[in-house]
């Protein structure tokens, strides 16, 4: 017999979990069912690169809710199950277990998948990517043999990796493309930073290197070759150059997108009925020099979570967050406000060799957005001058014993 639910949610990551924890909080009375390609009740992803797999959080306290959440507030929770197919002007889906369902809304709230290398020896045992609990826990259980790991790519999760894997004794190689790491996210001062805290903490860093393949050792990764014939040894490799997101069923239905199914500021695709929210939504972002762009964070995918629920309950508000981030490695807690890309001038805040300091990303004078580091003060009162757009004088901004609460545009 076909299924039916008033709302299907597909994914139970940190956006289709919120966007069934809020219908329920607006009172929404009909049927809603979540349905999740990973087989584990909806959990916290950031933990992953962090405390999970320090081994310091075990998996029962990453938990958005606990297990019995779900069922007391009536959400059908179909964990392992994928949805292949749609035919939108039926509104109907199909599910990877030959499965079919009929919905009277929709949020695709799918995520992405981590990007993979293509060079030869990238399906070697011993070469992953982390995104699931499962990653992690295939990873863990191999360190146990692997002392030297390469990681590919300084982005934040790949950084990330590097601090926990050292701290957890382990040789560590970062290998980036770029020459510098978070080249695609942060300012110069910023990558200059963590490229210098990573190489005291006995992290090798090498920039400007290009992956040629990965060398094998009785059918496992042994090294990574590099273009310039170096050769970094390694037990374990583990890729973190960012992600695609999931939008082939929507695109095959016919949704608008390319790099992230198309929303507008409800999160509406152009698909009747069908909403897109987090890692795999294209948005015109209100705090954006950027056009159109995906945002990959927790906030993001619960604000959007939040406005579909609204649309969905009849009280429809725009989306119109601030958007915020965070990142951890070692003792230093990362908190980023707005959307830096597109900034025609940094002002440095503090003493980065203090350790507590903060970038101020501007355009044409304006404030847009903050990279605070170990400096939860100015990211709090920096909000502000992002949502305003302020323009306060460069000098005032530079000084740190001036607090940004204080600071008025010219
Ligand atoms: P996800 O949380 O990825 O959820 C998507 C879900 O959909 C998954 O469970 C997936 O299995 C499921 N799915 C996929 N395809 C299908 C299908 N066809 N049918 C059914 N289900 C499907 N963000 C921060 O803000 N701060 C951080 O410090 C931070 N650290 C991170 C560390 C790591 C290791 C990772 C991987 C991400 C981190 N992020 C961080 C990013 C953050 O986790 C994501 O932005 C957020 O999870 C996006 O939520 P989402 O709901 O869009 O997608």
């Amino acid at each position: 017999m076909e299924e039916h639910a008033d709302i299907v949610i597909v994914g139970a990551g940190h956006g289709g979990a919120q966007a069934a924890i809020s219908l329920r909080q607006l009172k929404f009375a009909g049927t809603i069912a979540m349905l999740s390609e990973d087989p584990d009740i909806p959990y916290d992803r950031p933990s992953l690169s962090k405390e999970y797999l320090a081994g310091e959080r075990p998996f029962e306290r990453m938990l958005l809710r606990p297990a019995a959440f779900w069922e007391q507030h009536r959400i059908l929770l179909r964990s392992a199950c994928a949805v292949t197919a749609m035919d939108p002007e039926a509104h109907r889906i199909r599910l990877s277990d030959g499965g079919e369902m009929r919905f009277g809304a929709l949020i695709w709230a799918a995520g992405g998948r981590p990007r993979m290398l293509t060079c030869p020896g990238h399906q070697l045992a011993g070469v992953h990517t982390l995104r699931s609990r499962h990653d992690v826990d295939r990873i863990t259980t191999e360190l146990t043999r692997a002392d030297r790991v390469a990681v590919i790519g300084g982005g934040y999760i790949g950084l990330e990796v590097a601090a926990t894997l050292r701290k957890r004794g382990k040789h560590v190689t970062v290998l980036e493309a770029l020459d510098r790491v978070l080249a695609r996210v942060a300012g110069e001062p910023l990558s200059r930073f963590y490229e210098r805290e990573h190489r005291a903490h006995g992290v090798e860093v090498q920039l400007g290197a290009r992956v040629e393949c990965i060398e094998e050792d009785a059918g496992r990764a042994a090294g990574v070759r590099l273009a310039d014939g170096t050769l970094v040894p390694a037990s374990m490799v583990i890729v973190g150059i960012g992600i695609a997101p999931i939008t082939e069923v929507l695109l095959e239905a016919g949704a608008q997108g390319d790099n992230g199914v198309m929303i507008d500021e409800y999160c509406r695709t152009s698909l009747p009925d069908v909403y897109a929210i987090g890692d795999c939504a294209a948005h015109v972002n209100a705090f954006s020099a950027v056009p159109r762009m995906r945002l990959e964070s927790v906030q993001n995918a619960a604000d959007m979570a939040k406005t579909v629920a609204k649309a969905l309950t009849g009280a429809p508000e725009p989306y119109h967050s601030v958007p915020w981030f965070w990142s951890t490695q070692y003792d230093l807690h990362l908190q980023t406000v707005g959307v830096s890309a597109g900034h025609d001038d940094i002002v440095v805040r503090g003493d980065p060799s203090a350790r507590s300091f903060s970038l101020v990303y501007r355009r044409g004078g304006r404030v847009i957005a903050l990279d605070c580091v170990n400096s939860a003060r100015d990211f709090a009162q920096g909000r502000a001058l992002v949502l305003n757009g302020t323009a306060p004088d460069p000098r005032a901004l530079a000084d740190p014993t001036i607090a940004l609460s204080t600071l008025r545009g010219n």
